[in-house]
């Protein structure tokens, strides 16, 4: 258990210094899945000071990791510092420099991503997170709304290269067909994207195992295989996991 005395003085102090450190409402929204889904792996981008990695840590699964990134070296400095003071330096592990040149370079796979660094890069960390991310996975995007930028129309703002690219992390993320998207006005604007189950990412194991099944009662003739099959196939187009594992 994190101390909860030292993560206060970590955030009122981020906040003092004007760190844009999770909005107290995104938070909860995050921590109600994690609470939920219990993950084992978690993968930041933008760690600050540390803030949102400690808070998260509380809610993994025993043995829980998260990995995050962070190119600002004081930022760095400070966000060791804090991880070492409430105990959690064996949870949390820093990458330090930039997320962009970073990501390309790691391959282990993710229960969550939680994106919240650079917006104008928010397109290139979505696909580097879906790469990144297991089945089941799912993927929150802080500040997606951008202090209502992003659903105004007003693009004269010296800020429009975020606000494209926030949009079009938006676009990218309801229209792939392997995610399943919704944007929360909490905060400054949470995107929530679930991995769904589609045939196309159901993991080929399963999927020869469902042919094997069919071929054997096809040969055997039996006709309650065959229905096995079938329900199988039925739960898979519905995308209801919990079936296909009976
Ligand atoms: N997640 C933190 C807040 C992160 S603020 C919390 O809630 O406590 C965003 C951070 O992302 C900043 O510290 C900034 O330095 C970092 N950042 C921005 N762009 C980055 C990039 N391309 N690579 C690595 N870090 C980046
Ligand atoms: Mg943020």
């Amino acid at each position: 258990m994190i101390n909860k005395q030292e993560l206060e003085k970590i955030k009122e102090k981020a906040l003092a210094e004007h760190i844009p450190i999770i909005m107290d409402e995104t938070l909860e929204v995050i921590e109600k899945y994690l609470k939920k889904s219990k993950p084992k792996t978690m993968l930041e981008i933008g760690t600050a000071v540390g803030y949102s990695a400690i808070c998260f840590i509380d809610f993994l699964a025993e043995g829980g990791r998260i990995d995050t990134i962070e190119r600002d070296e004081q930022r760095v400095r400070e966000a060791r510092e804090n991880i070492e003071k409430v105990g959690a330096a064996n949870m949390i592990n820093i990458y330090e420099g930039d997320a962009v040149e970073i990501l390309p370079t790691l391959n282990s796979k993710y229960d969550v991503c939680f994106i919240d660094a650079a917006k104008g890069k928010y397109p290139f960390f979505l696909q580097q997170a879906l790469r990144l991310l297991n089945d089941h996975g799912i993927i929150f995007a802080d500040n997606i709304l951008y202090k209502g930028y992003v659903m105004s129309d007003y693009n004269k703002h010296k800020q429009r290269t975020a606000v494209r690219n926030l949009r079009e992390y938006i676009k990218e993320a309801s229209e792939n067909d392997m995610l399943e998207t919704e944007i929360l006005d909490v905060g400054d604007g949470l995107a929530i994207s679930r991995k769904k189950w589609t045939l196309r990412n159901v993991p080929k194991v399963h999927f020869r195992l469902f042919l094997y099944m069919v071929c054997y009662a096809w040969n055997r003739n039996l006709i309650f295989l065959h229905n096995l099959g079938y329900l199988f196939l039925k739960c898979l187009l519905a995308r209801n996991w919990k079936f296909f594992l009976f």
